[in-house]
């Protein structure tokens, strides 16, 4: 039996149908599994500008800095657009993940085989479902390197990277590899980049301390080649801040739905951040249309990461998969003879499957 802290972020738009959605199942695994989560409900985003005025109170980050995992729905929408960038909802997202530390951002790209149909690419190529997790470094390289301009005569960004940035990104691709098929493939341009080839050898250093899991490295141009190609042969790919951000969307868009993509990001301590990639989708709030699927398996992830919980996570994936199975569906991942659902239904179902 454990007991966690688990403070809730449901946000704006979908936000709360979402996180209400995942609530009911993690409630499921409480019961089933014996085990205790404390809830703190936290205001960020649109719904706190309304309140207090700022998108991120200073009594929020209190309350996620006191929990041992923080679970987000999303933030924004049409009604705080025109609001200053100091208040912004945005903001207050980059200020939650700065005042929580956390350098990494996990995005495993799940194709489930039942959702085939969803992807971009050709049947044969993923006919057995995709299981990627991009590993992606969040607080170094060229966005947050030196910026120089000259006019319009010149300018520069600077990608830099120190031992301890490469270092930690590493340790955090290793030990979820550990956790999964125990495969990385470490992305970088080492044939031209000087701050590549430090990346290459630190890594390849770090990994001696992970003897079970087997590192290869690949140039960024050859990786997007081979996501678009063949991308079941990625298990976890590790990556800076520019090339993850561009991989990490590229192998989103061949998982195809976006009601089905999970994130987590992380820092030094076991405390993560978890979120479905999406935004708020203003357009369906309040309709009882969003798919949660996004939001439970940021959950599993939670459990997983977080918590140490693996049984419980895979009962959750498990129980996402059957429902699946049996056809169900909420509207953006709906197809013809499928079983349409709501929201509620949806969550609801994932739960009494576990
Ligand atoms: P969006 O992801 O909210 O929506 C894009 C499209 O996908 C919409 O048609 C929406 O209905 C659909 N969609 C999204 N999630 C869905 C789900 N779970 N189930 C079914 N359909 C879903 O992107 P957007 O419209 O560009 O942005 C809306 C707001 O969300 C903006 O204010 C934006 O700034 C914010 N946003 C927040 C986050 C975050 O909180 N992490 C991330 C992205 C965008």
């Amino acid at each position: 039996m454990g007991n966690f802290k688990i403070a809730l972020i449901p946000g704006d738009g979908i936000g709360p149908e979402i996180v209400n959605g995942a609530v009911i199942v993690l409630n499921k695994i409480a019961e089933k599994y014996n085990h205790e989560f404390d809830y703190s409900e936290v205001y960020m985003g649109g719904c706190a500008i309304d309140k207090f005025g700022t998108s991120l109170p200073q009594e929020s980050i209190n309350k996620c800095l006191a929990s041992d995992s923080v679970l987000l729905g999303a933030v924004g929408g049409p009604k705080w657009d025109g609001v200053s960038a100091e208040i912004r909802p945005e903001t207050g997202l980059l200020g939650i993940r700065k005042a929580l530390g956390l350098y990494s951002n996990l995005r495993p790209s799940i194709l489930k085989p039942q959702l085939a149909d969803a992807s971009p690419l050709k049947y044969e190529k993923i006919k057995d479902g995709l299981n990627v997790m991009v590993v992606r470094e969040l607080t170094g390289g060229i966005y947050f390197g030196k910026k120089e301009r000259d006019g319009d005569n010149w300018a520069s960004d600077e990608e830099k990277y120190t031992y301890e940035e490469i270092e930690r990104i590493a340790r955090v691709a290793f030990n979820n590899a550990m956790l999964r098929n125990k495969r990385v493939v470490s992305v970088d341009k080492a044939n031209v980049l000087e701050s590549s080839r430090l990346w290459r050898k630190i890594v390849t250093d770090i990994s001696k301390e992970y003897p079970d899991v087997t590192l290869s490295h690949m140039y960024v141009d050859n990786a997007a080649m081979q996501l678009a190609i063949n991308p079941a042969q990625f298990d976890v790919i590790l990556t800076s801040n520019i090339f993850g951000d561009i991989l990490s969307d590229l192998s989103s868009a061949i998982a195809g739905s976006i009601g089905m993509l999970p994130s987590a990001s992380l820092g030094a301590s076991k405390r993560g951040m978890y979120e479905p990639i999406h935004g708020s989708a203003p357009d369906i709030a309040g309709m009882d249309m969003a798919n949660p699927i996004a939001t439970i398996i940021s959950a599993a992830m939670m459990l997983d990461i977080s918590f140490g919980l693996h049984d419980e996570a895979k009962a959750i994936n498990n129980a996402v998969d059957k429902v699946l199975e049996e056809g169900f569906r909420t509207p953006d991942i709906m197809s013809d003879g499928m079983k349409k659902v709501g929201t509620k239904e949806m969550a609801a179902l994932i739960a009494e499957r576990i």
